[in-house]
């Protein structure tokens, strides 16, 4: 791939995952009777389930459930592992607004089984992802508001100045599990807020007045 290809605007042509950290704001664990952790959680979603605008969000088979999470979403623009959370700035390329959409029903099954969330959470649509924002728009990424409207009303209005684990932490604690490579992504957690969607509902979701974007449920 040559260098021009692979700007890091385009990562999600190229990323190779999506690192998502679950319960970090204390509001959301709270909303779903989960305590809050000691340490951040992880689960991944496959890049296949990323969405771009114009295409419309789609249940999973056997999902009645179907829960948007609105997320600061960080990508990385250099990869490394054990990073220290002083050196986190530097591999970081930029971020971009996403859903982590849940099918929760499925999710609450798994949970009850001790089986792992992939379907619920990594089904194809399930991370409609918006446009690139670059590093430098960004003062800082931890007071920016971020929000979700269903049909037009407000159901999530959060700040990522209440995320539990900050960026520092959360990248330097995945790296050390994960190798984080150029054009990976990192979802940071949801407010609270979360709920569920109906086919012909049209989610709508902004970062601060950075971006905003519109999906459609099918
Ligand atoms: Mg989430």
């Amino acid at each position: 791939m040559s260098s021009v290809a692979k700007s890091v605007a385009r990562f999600v042509e190229y990323g190779k995952k999506i690192v998502c950290v679950g319960r970090n704001y204390a509001e959301h664990a709270a909303e779903l009777g989960n305590v809050v952790p000691s340490e951040p959680m992880l689960f991944l979603k496959p890049t296949s389930s990323y969405l771009l605008q114009g295409n419309p969000i789609k249940f999973p088979p056997g999902c009645k459930e179907l829960h948007y999470e609105v997320e600061l979403g960080v990508v990385i623009g250099k990869g490394g592992s054990d990073i220290p959370e002083s050196a986190v700035m530097e591999h970081i390329g930029g971020y971009a607004l996403a859903l982590d959409m849940t099918a929760r029903d499925l999710q609450d099954a798994a949970k009850k089984k001790g089986h792992p969330w992939s379907k619920a959470k990594g089904f194809n649509t399930a991370c409609p992802i918006s446009t690139f924002v670059s590093k430098d728009s960004v003062s800082d990424p931890q007071n920016i508001s971020l929000w979700c409207k269903v049909n037009g009303e407000t159901k999530q209005d959060g700040n990522t100045k209440d995320m539990i684990f900050k960026i520092p932490t959360l990248i330097s604690y995945i790296s050390k599990y994960f190798t984080l490579e150029e054009g990976d992504l990192v979802l940071t957690g949801t407010p609270s807020g979360v709920g569920p969607v109906v086919s012909g509902d049209v989610l709508t979701a902004g970062l601060g007045d950075l971006v905003e974007m519109s999906f459609t449920v099918k």
